[in-house]
């Protein structure tokens, strides 16, 4: 049996992120990954290949629509699905590879097969050579999450398929719909919506992201519709089948929508099966969250879970967060996760980015608040980069002007939002922001109007 100080079941961004910090502070370490590419969900099949296809698809889409507009000719413009695809197999390839290059530089010791708890404490792992038994003083599990099935909608792979299969369309449908109006459904459904298909987004709810604030998300729908997309809300699917040439939507009310592709987006469910949790004696809440406490800790002794396991906002760069404060703790450091100060960003142009509390949290609870926008209409460098839709919103504290929340739809809101990010985490006010000098002209000139717009004192607009 190898015996180590802390071995990680999971190579995604909380998993290795954590492995390596454990190895920077002198921990002997394990990582155990079933895939073969190291990075997790986020690198192979998420986040990484999704941007890619995200940033090829509106290049495409802008050299279609707005470059004739700026003088710029190119003659006949044509689409080479492969090649693109390539492109960003190319780029999960680089950064997955980077990832076991930094396992290899921290000596984190890297075991390949599906790892679980055995009946004597430990871990097996079930490698290609056989099993393989670790011991452990430490165990953080970092197992993510697969994608949510819905009742009645079989996954074929083939016509009817998640995320996963949405990322490598061998040609571009027809007609796409899309479940869900989430992360997913929106980012996915753009891609495709760019590259020639037409979507259809069909909503269970009334509005579109559910959890972001809803004046942000309300203005992002208009403008999606204008862009081609169409949607369904308030709208229960209940089943779904294909055939070899076409498949159907069935929605509650009885109508059915005939389409070429169907893309599932309906959420995502912890990754928990097969991992022998009962031999360890974790425990899972009602919806199969690993259950843990405020330092991450399972309610087995010395045995962590961090990411989309534990439920919380699924998204990599909160496991990460997590992944280090575990392993701090585990070493008798301070290491915390402010899940008040995570932002969360949908990718889609405009992009659509907040942290903090949304305006919708504020008004249910007992808090007076003060609200300054600012549109990027009126800001510089939105103008010059032609991209002058949405606006910078900031909530703050009436009586400490403490910033509260911020939310940003707009051109590159996904980087504007660090900022508003740290002024969350340090507690700013939205003074401090705007007697910050921005550079001109930047984006970033909005989040300083919209502060000063705060105390009505934007300059402007
Ligand atoms: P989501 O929870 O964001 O959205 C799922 C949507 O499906 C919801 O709006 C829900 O109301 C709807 N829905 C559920 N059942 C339905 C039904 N029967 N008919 C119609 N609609 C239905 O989930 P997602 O988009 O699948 O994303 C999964 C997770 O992955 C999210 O938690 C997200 O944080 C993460 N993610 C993040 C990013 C990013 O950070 N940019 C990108 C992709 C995914």
């Amino acid at each position: 049996m190898t015996q180590h100080d802390l071995v990680v079941i999971g190579a995604g961004p909380g998993g290795y992120v954590a492995a390596i910090r454990a190895a920077q502070l002198g921990m002997n370490v394990a990582c155990v990954e079933q895939e073969p590419d190291l990075g997790g969900t986020c690198l192979r099949v998420g986040c990484i290949p999704s941007k890619a296809l995200l940033e090829s698809s509106e290049l495409y889409a802008r050299a279609t629509h707005d470059f004739g507009k700026l003088g710029i000719r190119i003659g006949e413009l044509s689409l080479e699905l492969d090649t693109l695809l390539q492109a960003k197999n190319r780029t999960v390839g680089t950064l997955t590879s980077g990832v076991a290059a930094l396992l290899k530089k921290n000596k984190v010791r890297r075991y390949v097969g599906h790892g679980h708890f055995d009946e004597q404490g430990g871990i097996t792992v079930e490698s290609t050579d056989g099993p393989r038994q670790l011991a452990a003083k430490n165990i953080i599990i970092a197992t993510g999450s697969q994608p949510a099935q819905l009742a009645g909608v079989v996954c074929d792979g083939r016509r009817i398929g998640t995320s996963t299969d949405a990322l490598a369309y061998e040609q571009v449908p027809d007609h796409l719909v899309v479940i869900g109006a989430g992360y997913i459904g929106l980012e996915l459904g753009t891609v495709w919506r760019r590259l020639g298909a037409k979507v259809t987004v069909l909503e269970y709810l009334d509005r579109i992201l559910p959890g972001m604030d809803s004046e942000l998300a309300r203005d992002a729908y208009k403008i999606f519709c204008s862009q081609g997309m169409s949607f369904r809300l308030s709208c229960r699917v209940t089943g779904a089948n294909a055939s070899d040439s076409e498949c159907h939507v069935h929605i509650e009310d009885g109508d059915s929508i005939a389409c070429d592709r169907i893309l599932v987006a309906v959420g995502r469910v912890p990754n928990t099966e097969g991992l022998g949790l009962d031999f360890a004696g974790v425990n899972t809440d009602g919806r199969g969250f690993v259950s843990v406490n405020r330092q991450l800790e399972t309610t087995a002794q010395g045995i962590y879970a961090i990411g989309d396991v534990v439920g919380g906002a699924m998204l990599a760069h909160k496991a990460e967060e997590e992944g280090i404060a575990c392993v701090e703790h585990m070493n008798g450091q301070h290491g915390h996760v402010n899940y008040d100060a995570i932002p969360g960003v949908v990718y889609t142009q405009p992009e659509v980015a907040s942290v903090g509390k949304s305006e919708d949290q504020l008004k249910s609870e007992p808090v007076n608040y003060r609200k300054g926008t600012f549109p990027f209409l009126a800001n510089g460098r939105a103008r010059t980069i032609g991209q002058v839709e949405g606006y910078v919103k900031i909530l703050a504290d009436a009586e400490t002007d403490r910033i509260l929340g911020v939310h940003i739809l707009g051109p590159h809101a996904g980087d504007l939002i660090a900022e508003a990010a740290v002024a969350i985490e340090f507690g700013a006010s939205s003074e401090d922001l705007a007697r910050c000098c921005h550079a001109h002209p930047t984006l970033a000139e909005a989040i300083k109007e919209a502060s000063l717009d705060v105390a009505n004192r934007a300059i402007h607009f």
